[in-house]
């Protein structure tokens, strides 16, 4: 059985990540979307809002699992038994990151190989980053996100304003 690892903080998931995904798990047998929990980076969703947020909005795939890992990658892939990891490609501001971040697993784990996905064009300025700026400001991240993220947001950005 093919499988995969697609691994980031997906905070939150947006449709340029979902391309990759649905992309991703049409190549492979089984695709695990494995959300990293970093205890250096605050993130804006929790670890279950993510978790839930990308459930949802990959539920049309039967072949993908959503998982939670901490720790090291390389001993994540190794305990689900996997070969594989899938990334996106937007810039070239993201190749020296991710050529870095390859070359380092494959060091540690040589087994382990790294596949890239160039983005669709039309997602290539879409980011986490930028989704979290706009909706801090209110703005309308309807094209950027699925309608359950939006919605997910906008619960949250009104909870918060309520307890201000
Ligand atoms: P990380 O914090 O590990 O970079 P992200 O959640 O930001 O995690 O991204 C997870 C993966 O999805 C990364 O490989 C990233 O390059 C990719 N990605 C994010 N946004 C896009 C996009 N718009 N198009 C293609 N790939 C993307």
């Amino acid at each position: 059985m093919k499988i995969a690892i697609c691994p980031g903080s997906f905070d939150p998931v947006t449709y340029g990540h979902l391309n990759i995904i649905e992309r991703s798990a049409a190549l492979v047998d089984h695709l695990i979307v494995a959300v990293f929990r970093n205890p250096n980076k605050h993130s804006m969703f929790t670890m279950e809002e993510r978790l839930d947020m990308l459930k949802e909005t990959t539920k049309h795939l039967p072949n993908v699992e959503v998982d939670a890992f901490d720790g090291l990658l390389n001993e994540y892939a190794e305990a689900r038994n996997c070969h594989l990891l899938i990334r996106g490609l937007r810039a070239f501001s993201d190749f020296e990151y991710e050529f870095q971040r390859a070359l380092l697993l494959k060091k540690v784990n040589p087994t382990l190989e790294t596949a890239f996905f160039m983005t669709e064009g039309k997602y290539s300025f879409l980011s986490s980053t930028g989704v979290r700026e706009l909706a801090c400001f209110g703005g309308n991240v309807s094209k950027l996100v699925p309608p359950y993220v939006q919605q997910v947001i906008e619960a949250k950005f009104k909870s918060d304003k309520s307890e201000a």
